[in-house]
């Protein structure tokens, strides 16, 4: 279809071919994105002809990176529709940026009595941390089910949420189904009880058009290297307001205002949470990465990821033994259980033959337990994905049942 070949982006990514040079059908973007050579190389000038510290040098090379790590801020704001950069607090991923609003936040603001609402398909970054919070302060942690369909059940929030919640932390897009939550029903429900909505955007970010603004949530988090840029490298988005009142998280150097041994003051949101010498480099990078991804387009890389997902779950519907988990709407991923064949060696096999998937719990456990099965095989696209990558993976799957059909 014309949707499959438009984006037609391969050759931009070194990391889709094999040692010996062969096309690798790579479908675990889930876990984490090929590279562009745009962030390749934005991220070796910045370790090389441009490299210097932010925010201290009195000389040009580093007024110069602080200035592109202050832009990098900038980009990262205005791709998210953030109200300004100082809302943009960068950290080393997702799972950093959900442990940093569940200790600050959490910290001042849960006390015993309080609750939190998650769901049953959060990944166990946006679960493990609250309830490390919770314990701490003494607060009760429920749990949103899920629709036949396994998407979060809103209008099932909508009816249990009470003015004890405090906290609202849901995944975007599920990282083992691709379901989508309707963000904005969300927020509404949350703060219908004085509730703030926390939104895990890690599976979205990459997915589909993110406008925190237009979405009414609190604090949004992602991860830079599922956004085809480096690991190491984060953002959480609060609230001006919200952040600006929160503790600190980390004490160090670049966080404070004034340090004496009697008393130390912090610097304003963003500054006071990024504590030490902050990931440069990855800064810089992963404005690379916003640069490219904002060049193809947020609408054309999902509805290009849409017809991969429709033309997926058609090949694999018409394999007798493949069940089909989640939404056929899916934001891009696919699980699926081959019958009788353990994910894992459905994830062995296929990778002999060049294909790579995720075989696993994919940090969700709770959602395997609801979905009753140990594991789920999980294929996942991006950027680059095409029909190759779907007809190896089919490929592949015949091969599956010839050997356990013996
Ligand atoms: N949430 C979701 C939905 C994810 O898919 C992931 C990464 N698998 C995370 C959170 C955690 O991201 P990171 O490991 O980059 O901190």
């Amino acid at each position: 279809s014309g949707a499959l070949a438009a984006l037609d982006r391969r050759a931009d990514f070194p990391g889709l071919l094999t040692a010996d040079g062969q096309p690798w059908h790579y479908l675990d973007t889930a876990a984490t994105a090929q590279k562009p050579r745009a962030v390749i190389d934005a991220m070796a000038r910045a370790m090389g002809e441009d490299y210097a510290t932010v925010h201290r040098g009195v000389y040009a090379r580093s007024a110069n990176m602080t200035l592109a790590f202050e832009a990098a801020r900038r980009r990262v704001a205005g791709f998210i529709g953030a109200g300004g950069a100082e809302e943009i607090v960068f950290v080393r991923g997702a799972t950093e940026g959900i442990n940093l609003v569940a200790q600050s936040w959490g910290g001042a603001n849960l006390q015993a009595g309080d609750r939190i609402l998650l769901s049953q398909l959060e990944h166990h970054s946006n679960i493990v941390p609250w309830q490390m919070a919770a314990e701490r302060a003494g607060a009760q942690i429920d749990v949103v089910p899920l629709t036949e369909d396994s998407r979060i059940d809103v209008e099932a929030m909508a009816a249990m949420i009470t003015p004890a919640h405090k906290m609202v932390a849901l995944a975007h897009v599920s990282n083992v189904l691709g379901s989508t939550l309707d963000v904005a029903r969300a927020a509404e429900i949350a703060h219908s009880v004085g509730a703030l909505l926390l939104v895990d955007g890690c599976q979205a970010v990459p997915r589909v058009p993110v406008d925190v603004g237009a979405l009414g949530c609190d604090f949004y988090v992602f991860s830079g290297h599922k956004l085809y840029g480096p690991t190491g490298i984060g953002v959480l988005w609060g609230r001006k307001e919200l952040l600006d009142a929160m503790p600190p998280y980390q004490g160090g150097g670049s966080m404070i205002d004034r340090v004496t041994f009697a008393k130390t003051t912090y610097a304003p949101a963003p500054t006071r949470f990024e504590a030490g010498t902050p990931a440069i480099v990855e800064a810089v990078a992963l404005a690379a990465a916003v640069d490219y991804v904002e060049g193809i387009g947020l609408s054309a890389i999902h509805a290009h990821e849409a017809a991969l997902v429709a033309q997926a779950r058609d090949a694999l519907s018409q394999i007798n033994s493949v069940r089909l988990l989640g939404p056929e709407d899916s934001a891009g991923i696919i699980s699926f259980e081959v019958q009788g064949v353990h994910p894992h060696d459905v994830g062995t096999i296929l990778d002999e033959e060049g294909v790579a998937i995720r075989a696993g719990h994919h940090c969700a456990q709770p959602l395997m337990d609801f979905l009753s099965v140990p594991a789920t095989a999980r294929a996942s696209f991006g950027i680059y994905s095409d029909e190759s990558d779907i007809a190896a993976l089919v490929r592949g799957i015949e091969r599956v049942r010839k050997i356990f059909a013996k």
